[in-house]
């Protein structure tokens, strides 16, 4: 209809110069400040100029903030530890010793799976040596699936035979050799000793009053340790701080029967949990 004519060709002609625009779009306040309203003073356009200095402020630090979690988020990754644990036996040394009732491969089997459990509680990541207890892994082999998970601790769980009482801490202190191979490194050993006593100092904090502590101990100081130049097997072909706890005396009834109690056994694990915590720096 002739009346509409002007309508649409005055809308065309309005169009032209927008599309002869460059594309880029200004931000609101870009275009607000561009703006040539008459009623825009002096006062209004430092107004905006400030808005858009808080602004452009803000998106700079939402987006500090947004690289800020992605570096947490990445930290927090990165961090998760990972735990060996090496319940003690069957190996090429044999099945251990035993009490009265217990055995010691299955003191070892029972403290170390629930030990496990204790420390996934953590959120730490655990592998075993072992995955069920009559298992035999030769000891050379433990220590590479501590080295192949990249263990931040190994930890080996053994109990005693002798006349005494109580659990004793040991540690590579001196490189030692067995079939050719000499292990394990000065960083291993310096570590292994750091991590030691504070497992012995956490351990003594849940069990003092419970069961005997000795003293911190070498390898060197085992029988197997002394024939091997210095440190046992484990410990030589280790590249992780490695600790062995002899946990109890099991050939002494009344550390059987602490160690075979339900109290005793709980009060085990706690403590070589926080051990362990205290190793890794927790
Ligand atoms: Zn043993």
């Amino acid at each position: 209809m002739p009346a509409h004519h002007p309508v649409t060709w005055s809308a065309q002609s309005s169009l032209r110069p927008a599309l002869a625009r460059p594309v880029a779009r200004p931000s609101t306040v870009a275009k607000l400040q561009s703006s040539r309203e008459p009623g825009l003073t002096e006062k209004r356009r430092n107004e905006l100029c400030a808005l858009q200095a808080i602004l452009g402020f803000v998106s700079a630090f939402w987006m500090r903030a947004c690289l800020l979690s992605v570096l947490i988020a990445a930290a927090a990754v990165t961090k998760a530890q990972t735990v060996c644990i090496d319940p003690g036996h069957p190996s090429e040394v044999g099945v251990g010793t035993h009490g009265k009732r217990a055995t010691e491969v299955g003191v070892d089997w029972v403290v170390g799976a629930a030990l496990k459990a204790r420390l996934e509680k953590e959120g730490l990541k655990v592998v075993m040596t072992k995955q069920s207890q009559p298992e035999v892994v030769k000891n050379r082999r433990r220590a590479e699936i501590a080295n192949e998970a990249h263990a931040d601790l190994m930890i080996r769980l053994h109990c005693d035979a002798s006349n005494g009482s109580g659990y004793t801490v040991y540690y590579p202190a001196k490189a030692g050799t067995v079939k050719g191979f000499t292990g394990p490194s000065e960083d291993v050993m310096q570590s292994s000793g750091v991590a030691a006593k504070r497992v012995l100092a956490a351990m003594r904090g849940v069990l003092d009053g419970h069961l005997h502590a000795d003293p911190l101990k070498t390898d060197a100081q085992t029988f197997i340790g002394g024939k091997q130049g210095g440190a046992l097997t484990g410990s030589i072909f280790s590249k992780v701080p490695v600790v062995l706890v002899e946990m109890v005396v099991l050939t002494n009834p009344k550390d059987e029967a602490f160690i075979t109690s339900k109290e005793g056994q709980s009060l085990m694990v706690e403590a070589l949990a926080k051990g362990v915590l205290a190793a890794l720096g927790k």
